[in-house]
């Protein structure tokens, strides 16, 4: 028989979290919030389960869902969205994600990666045969090299694949950064897939900005949302591409082999879930930034080298001095194992040659449970 391929490995955060329960942890290693987002979504799927239809929606999405996702690109970004031909729903970012690189990335094609990248990117960059070229951000400031990064970009170019707010790093980009990257992609008539799960949680009062909306950018960006992390509901996997009709229509047609469709209720409660004023949009960023400061402050006091966090459900510390090990992943390993806390090494989210000195904390827990957290690294350290 052909030997199975081998070149996918399981997700750090399926191993971290099975670790995790096997040790009895606090699981602060996959990113997913502790309470379950808005009751008046959940009963809106409810309504939506029990009154039907529960059949094959239409490809592309329910039209009140698709209709919301244009309604809110207009209300957050002033973005034009035309609901019937510019909106895709997908289950979960992740299935977007796998759907644009499909159906936009070609045997040979370079793809423009920035380390550290979520772990699904590379995998699927190269499943596709596409050729990632990395380049990084540096902690501890997370800076982007400019240079790697016109550097990289060349006339095999075919997309960019951004993560904005970025995950593990908590980074925004700056604006300039932003027109940096957008010069780059209509120098080299380069398409953005732009991953925004972390759009609404940016913190300190400040407000997201799509690489779409920079001049010239709306023709050749493609922008992915995610419900689960917008209304802290990350088992639903519900999302969403918006992009011109003319990358949207490939991409659709990539969706359609790989799931076709998106549970009918859940897609109802998530544009109702859209709709929300910004009361709840406020909420969920300053509850998040309530959380991100108490755990900082904790890990601070505890000698974390904590570094600065714009956004997301993510806080990346130093642990060097620490005496958790030689590596980050050794440092998980104690920190599961002895502490009963876990982790993500940050090292997870680099194609090769990772700095090995950064973990990853996920806050978007009840305050008891980072209490427990913090008092068992402190029983611990
Ligand atoms: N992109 C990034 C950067 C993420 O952190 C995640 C996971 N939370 C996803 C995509 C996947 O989102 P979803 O659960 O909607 O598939
Ligand atoms: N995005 C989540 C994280 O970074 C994990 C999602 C998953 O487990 N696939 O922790």
């Amino acid at each position: 028989t052909n030997p199975v391929f081998t070149g996918i490995d399981t997700t750090v955060f399926e191993t971290m979290s099975r670790l995790a329960m096997t040790h009895g942890a606090v699981n602060l290693g996959q990113g997913f919030p502790d309470v379950d987002g808005p009751e008046d979504i959940l009963q809106a799927a409810a309504r939506a389960l029990l009154e039907g239809p529960n059949q094959y929606p239409p490809m592309l999405g329910v039209p009140e869902l698709r209709q919301a996702v244009a309604d809110a690109n207009n209300r957050f970004y002033g973005l034009d969205i035309d609901p019937l031909n510019e909106v895709l729903v997908t289950s979960g970012a992740t299935e977007a994600l796998a759907d644009c690189i499909l159906a936009l990335v070609s045997p040979g094609d370079e793809v423009v990666l920035i380390e550290p990248l979520y772990d699904c990117y590379l995998p699927l960059v190269k499943r596709a045969g596409g050729v990632p070229v990395r380049v990084r951000v540096t902690p501890p400031d997370w800076n982007l090299d400019r240079q790697a990064l016109r550097n990289a970009f060349s006339d095999k170019t075919k997309a960019i694949l951004l993560n904005n707010p970025m995950n593990p790093t908590a980074k925004v980009f700056t604006e300039d950064e932003l027109q940096f990257i957008a010069d780059l992609c209509l120098r080299h008539d380069a398409y953005a897939i732009c991953d925004e799960v972390y759009e609404h949680l940016v913190f300190d009062g400040k407000a997201h900005r799509p690489l779409m909306v920079l001049e010239g950018m709306r023709e050749r960006t493609v922008r992915i949302g995610s419900a689960g992390k917008t209304f802290s509901l990350t088992g639903w996997k519900v999302g969403y591409v918006t992009g011109p009709a003319s990358l949207l229509d490939p991409i659709a047609k990539a969706h359609q082999w790989v799931t076709f469709t998106t549970p009918p209720a859940l897609q109802k409660a998530v544009a109702f879930g859209l709709r929300k004023d910004d009361g709840y949009y406020h909420g969920l960023a300053r509850d998040l930034m309530a959380k991100r400061d108490r755990m900082a402050q904790g890990l601070s006091a505890l000698g974390f080298a904590v570094l600065p966090c714009a956004a997301t459900y993510f806080l990346t510390c130093g642990i060097e001095g620490l005496g958790l090990g030689r590596t980050d992943i050794e440092a998980c390993e104690t920190l599961v194992r002895q502490a009963g806390v876990a982790a993500v090494p940050v090292s997870a989210f680099y194609g090769s040659d990772a700095p090995t000195g950064y973990i990853r904390f996920c806050f978007c827990k009840r305050e008891q449970v980072i209490d427990e957290a913090l008092a068992r690294l402190s029983a611990f350290l």
